[in-house]
């Protein structure tokens, strides 16, 4: 997902961590040019030395209008992700997002994305199954129940958010292949951060979270991303350390669970301060304003803050009219306006929020 911009560039950056020694690669349709780029770096015999996986849903990514979460388009899809690959046969496919139990049932109901996957897999196509979820943990656990096909499921988990540590777990003791991605908190825990720094315990943030994951027993893969060279010899140095396990693990993880949403009584995402009269994405300015005043982590916070806040609608905080009646909604009796107000006065008119 974030290779770099140049065909040739991002060729030789993944052919060097196949040299490396990675050999699990995560892309798809939605993910840009990406899938073109790994294509061309599976030529000359690296095909064969890797496991490869690529994803879709009409939910995340609207290819035509017409798509829907049938049989037919989903086998179209794989097809079309297997020519731009120029592959003959995909390692994974997987169900892209699976993020409500409606999409659950959309996808594996009868007619739904996963007839066209098994489709693919009978036809020699496709060699296993699996889905990547941000749903609830309890919606995960009856999947796991019920998916009798699912061979792989690709989690979000890092020293800093365990919402599925206990998903994971059931999931490797059915034999699931557990797949970890945002080891590093979608980059928040590479971030220059005094409070997160002081949380890892005297190691460098990102290698307390590459051990965290390796002393994981249900862990099996964890996808890195990796934009330079460096990225490569850094993530492997990491995880050739010793797994971080025993009291230094336990004295970690209470630091970052100490810096939780949950344990400092902040946003639950419950969402009951919605709709806002104005149109702001309000939970998503309350995790802005985590990110900035609690982690001070400035970049994650605008990077958030653009992904949920549009000027040119009038989604920013500045647009926020102080009328107050998210406040009187909030189940966790937060200060909304007085948090939003701050978002409006760091990111819309400070230089990390400025587009
Ligand atoms: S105080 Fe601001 S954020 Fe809250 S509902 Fe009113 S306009 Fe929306
Ligand atoms: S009601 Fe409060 S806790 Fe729930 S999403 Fe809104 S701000 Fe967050």
């Amino acid at each position: 997902m974030r290779l770099p911009k140049g065909d040739d560039e991002a060729v030789t950056l993944l052919r060097q961590a196949i040299d490396a020694g990675l050999i699990y690669i995560d892309t798809s349709r939605g993910y840009g040019d990406s899938e073109i780029k790994v294509g061309k770096s599976l030529k000359d015999g690296y095909r064969s030395r890797v496991i490869l996986s690529t994803k879709w849903s009409p939910w995340v990514q609207m290819v035509e209008e017409t798509d829907r979460p049938t049989a037919a388009c989903t086998y179209k899809r794989l097809l079309e992700s297997m020519e731009r690959l120029d592959v003959d046969r995909l390692d994974f496919y997987q169900l892209w997002n699976i993020d409500s139990l409606e999409h659950w049932q959309q996808a594996t109901g009868k007619g739904g994305m996963l007839e066209g996957i098994l489709r693919a897999r009978k036809e020699g196509l496709v060699g296993h199954i699996g889905f990547t979820t941000h749903d609830s943990p309890g919606n995960i656990s009856r999947y796991i129940d019920e998916a009798d096909w699912c061979e792989a499921i690709l989690f979000t988990y890092n020293v800093m958010n365990q919402t599925y540590r206990e998903n994971i777990a059931k999931a490797h003791a059915k034999g699931i292949a557990t797949l970890v991605m945002n080891p590093i908190g979608g980059g928040m825990l590479a971030e220059n951060s005094p409070v997160l720094t002081a949380a890892a315990g005297g190691l460098d943030p990102i290698e307390a979270a590459h051990r965290f994951l390796s002393g994981d027993p249900n862990v099996d893969t964890v996808l890195c991303g990796i934009r330079k060279p460096s990225d490569i010899t850094d993530t492997l140095a990491n995880f050739a350390k010793p797994p971080l396990v025993g009291g230094l693990r336990s004295t970690i993880v209470e630091a970052y669970a100490r810096l939780s949403k949950k344990n400092l009584g902040l946003c639950t995402d419950c969402q009951y301060c919605m709709p806002c009269p104005q149109g702001l994405n309000i939970p998503g300015i309350m995790h802005t304003a985590y990110l900035h005043r609690v982690l001070q982590c400035p970049e994650a916070a605008a990077n958030h803050y653009r992904w949920i806040a549009d000027p040119a609608k009038n989604t920013t905080a500045e647009n926020c009219t102080q009328c107050g009646e998210c406040g009187s909604k909030c189940t966790q009796k937060l200060p909304i306006p007085e948090h939003v107000g701050y978002v409006a006065r760091h990111l819309d008119s400070g230089s990390q929020g400025k587009r």
